[in-house]
């Protein structure tokens, strides 16, 4: 199977990662790709948003899947083109992806489907603003409508920094505080099966201890020792196959990966949000434990076979990955430092290895950074604590020039 992947942070790192590792994969390309991408697949310049480029670059390949990892191309109809033209491809419809692009329609989805969310209004003025917050009290939470890369989310107690949030984005979602635990359920479906992958955290703020601002995710890790046992199959039953039922009885049937972000809180599991597309970092920890070859798992979804599918096998090890981001994000990340050590890093045994994200590669043939989040380090072990120190014994051969990670990925469920 000829594979193209679209997209170039570190969850098209680790697609074509473990792309490259399925027999059944006779040709890998990426684009537009990375420094790291480029070490496993042919990377390709395109505008990943113009879905007439991507089908033109898809046909001269021959590619026969090809794989939308970012929600912006999805969100831009790039699968429609794609499909329009007679390729298999892994990933929503424009129309379906909204469910991750307008929070008011997933709120609308799930409200048709029964699906358990916090209660939440949509409001488009500061007088609609100030009544919602007053109406849910602290702490608040202000949600951008639109697509804004994990970042147009506030969570704050100080009534002021909601309102001036919900000033700046227009419109917005203005919900009740969900309080416990949160875990991200990717599922893979073709509009009608749904199949479950295994559950994951993330680490969302900038710094230790979940302080500093919200950012695209700091770390991951699977599996969660601590998830209440049953947690895949009530999310399946009373979230997942009711969400994928309801957006096949619109006429707008949801095909690729289905993200439910969850909050397991004192009165039940709650979505949080749902994301149209493998979430990054999870996907480098969930894709790290997957024994099942991947090509075959995505291409049932883009052609409606995934009822034929074995089941998924795993490992029952745990994966741990951190993310190393340049000085100054998420607000004003600084580009164009040299990476060192990146060989190092890697363990020759594949337990530790390194995917990139921002990173390019310079023409002296270093690596540069090239974005906000620059790599993703990952380990896999037989628990969680082994994952975690190679992960971070990797972490610290690494150099770059004010690169900042969090010290406490995976600490408190490895103890
Ligand atoms: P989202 O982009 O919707 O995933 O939100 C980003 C982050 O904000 C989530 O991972 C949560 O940590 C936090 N968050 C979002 N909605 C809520 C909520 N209703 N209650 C508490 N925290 C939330």
């Amino acid at each position: 199977m000829k594979v193209l992947v679209i997209g170039g942070g570190a969850r098209e790192h680790a697609l074509c990662r473990s792309l490259s590792q399925d027999p059944a994969v006779t040709e890998l390309h990426c684009a537009p790709g990375n420094a790291g991408t480029a070490q496993v697949a042919t990377v390709h310049q395109v505008d990943q948003l113009d879905g007439a480029q991507v089908t033109a670059l898809a046909r001269g390949l021959g590619a026969e899947l090809v794989v939308v990892g970012p929600e912006a191309p999805l969100v831009a109809g790039v699968a429609d083109a794609l499909r329009a033209a007679g390729v298999a491809v892994f990933g929503p419809s424009a129309e379906a992806a909204r469910l991750e692009g307008s929070k008011a329609f997933a709120k609308d989805v799930m409200a048709a489907a029964g699906v358990p969310t916090a209660r939440s209004y949509v409001c488009t003025t500061p007088a609609e603003a100030a009544e919602a917050l007053d109406a849910f009290g602290a702490p608040y939470v202000v949600k951008d409508d639109g697509l804004a890369a994990g970042k147009g989310v506030v969570v704050t107690s100080d009534r002021d920094e909601a309102l001036a949030h919900a000033a700046a984005c227009g419109q917005v979602v203005i919900e009740e505080y969900l309080d416990g635990p949160e875990v991200s359920l990717f599922a893979i479906t073709d509009g009608t099966t749904v199949l479950p992958l295994q559950p994951a955290q993330d680490f969302k703020r900038a710094l230790d201890g979940d302080q500093g601002p919200n950012t695209g995710g700091m770390g991951a890790y699977s599996p969660l020792p601590w998830a209440p046992e049953g947690l895949v199959e009530e999310v399946l039953e009373t979230v997942l196959q009711p969400t994928v039922d309801e957006l096949r009885r619109r006429g707008t049937p949801f095909s690729g990966l289905l993200y439910a972000g969850l909050a397991l809180t004192s009165r039940g599991t709650r979505v949080i949000e749902f994301n149209a597309r493998f979430g990054d970092p999870e996907t480098q920890v969930v894709l790290a434990r997957l024994r099942t070859p991947l090509a075959g798992v995505l291409h049932a979804s883009a052609t409606g076979t995934l009822d034929q599918l074995e089941p998924l096998r795993w490992d029952e090890g745990a994966a741990v990955t951190v993310v190393i981001a340049a000085e100054g994000y998420p607000a004003a990340p600084r580009t164009g430092d040299p990476i060192e050590g990146l060989a190092e890093a890697e363990a020759a045994d594949g337990t530790a290895y390194v995917l990139h994200a921002g990173t390019k590669a310079a023409e002296d043939g270093r690596v540069l950074s090239a974005g906000g989040r620059v790599l993703s380090v990952t380990a896999t072990g037989a628990g969680l604590a082994e994952a975690r120190e190679r992960a971070y014994r990797a972490v610290e051969r690494i150099s770059l020039a004010g690169g900042q990670h969090r010290g406490d990925i995976a600490l408190k469920a490895a103890q």
